[in-house]
């Protein structure tokens, strides 16, 4: 157990932010040594991974950051449809991706070069360029770190919906590894953002996953800062998700405006936020970056902190700033988009 730790490097915006505590763990044993320790007992908790989604609201986090570093990848189960493969939470993401595409398995290809860890992408559902985490998790493993007890939630039982997810209402529930199912046979995703132009363009006329899972790099180092060089959290806010009334009227002043539908099957709102009887709403997802585009701040600087020039969705940090130079951007963001278009827009990155 480490004291008076420094994050900086733990946490992707870069802020040089401080822990009481700090412990790595990286078995199984760890975590049970951890839950009987007094200090961590007696303490607030963070479970940090790559603190790629992580915003840290002051410079010193009066608590217990556990940094579950668990490394281990499993094939469960083959058949001639499919692959069972178990991942512990400290593999790195796009690591794992890279590992799967390699093996020319079909799922998360779309999803590649995502920054963070495993046991941190069910959390808020992960997900890029038409895809999500949740169409290739099988189950979750966790531990509860008040009482020792692990736990295995099936895919249905995860309520994963849009960036949202039951551990994100569950405390004290530390994810150690993932079962996901991948396809030997699929269909690419190729119909969200630039892949298809992208894949035209480069000549690329019968795709494999291996071009997706490229094209998705590409595009992605073209439009996002490059973690460890500009700190950010990727988007920093939820996609707007809006009435269709809201979008008509939307639209007839700015008839350009992008729209996405929301269906009951991409399972977009929260379950906890339905109603079973009520009649359901026509939903439409409108992309954020282009509601604080519009509202003037697209490469806007103050300072330390500013909106990234290529996507308005980001908010970066260019070094020696304090956290609350984001949160006081982000207030102004929201309201200067809710005063020009009557949308709230909500942060996607956890505020801590
Ligand atoms: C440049 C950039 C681009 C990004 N692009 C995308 C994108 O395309 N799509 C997308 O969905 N996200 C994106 N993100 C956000 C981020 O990468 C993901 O949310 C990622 O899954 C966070 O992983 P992490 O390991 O960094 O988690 P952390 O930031 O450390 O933690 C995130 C949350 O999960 C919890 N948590 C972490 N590990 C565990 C665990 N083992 N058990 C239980 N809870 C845990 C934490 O307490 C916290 O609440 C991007 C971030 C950056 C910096």
């Amino acid at each position: 157990m480490e004291k008076n730790f420094s994050l900086r490097e733990f946490n992707t915006f870069g802020f040089a932010v401080k822990a009481r505590y700090f412990q790595e763990l990286k078995s199984m044993d760890d975590i049970h040594d951890l839950i009987k320790n007094p200090e961590f007992k007696q303490s607030r908790h963070l479970i940090l991974s790559g603190g790629s989604n992580i915003l840290f609201s002051s410079e010193f986090f009066d608590g217990f950051v556990v940094y579950p570093n668990l490394k281990g990848i499993e094939t469960l189960e083959e058949t001639d449809e499919t692959v069972k493969i178990r991942c512990y939470c400290g593999e790195v993401w796009k690591d794992f991706v890279n590992y799967t595409v390699s093996k020319g398995l079909y799922g998360l290809e779309n999803l590649a070069d995502i920054p963070g860890k495993v046991g941190a992408a069910p959390v808020q559902n992960i997900g890029a360029y038409g895809a999500e985490v949740k169409d290739t998790v099988y189950q979750v493993h966790t531990i509860d770190l008040a009482t020792g007890k692990t736990n295995v939630f099936s895919n249905e039982e995860c309520q994963f919906s849009y960036r949202n997810s039951i551990f994100k209402t569950i405390k004290n529930t530390l994810i150690f590894a993932v079962d996901f199912v991948l396809k030997k046979h699929g269909e690419l995703k190729l119909d969200y953002g630039n892949i298809r132009n992208y894949l035209i363009n480069n000549n690329i006329s019968n795709p494999t996953i291996k071009d997706v899972a490229a094209t998705v790099k590409a595009i992605r180092a073209e439009k996002l800062p490059e973690v460890g060089v500009v700190g950010s959290v990727g988007s920093f806010f939820q996609n707007a998700i809006v009435s269709e009334e809201k979008y008509l009227e939307l639209k007839t002043t700015y008839q350009d405006v992008p729209s996405y539908p929301v269906t009951a099957e991409q399972n977009e709102i929260p379950r906890c936020a339905r109603n079973d009887n009520a009649v359901p709403q026509a939903l439409v997802k409108i992309p954020t970056g282009w509601l604080i585009d519009r509202a003037g701040w697209k490469g806007y600087r103050e300072n330390h902190v500013g909106v990234w020039d290529k996507q308005a969705l980001v908010l970066v940090h260019y070094g020696g700033g304090k956290p609350q130079e984001i949160l006081d951007l982000m207030k102004k963001i929201q309201e200067s988009v809710y005063n020009k278009f009557g949308i709230e827009i909500k942060p996607e990155v956890n505020i801590i």
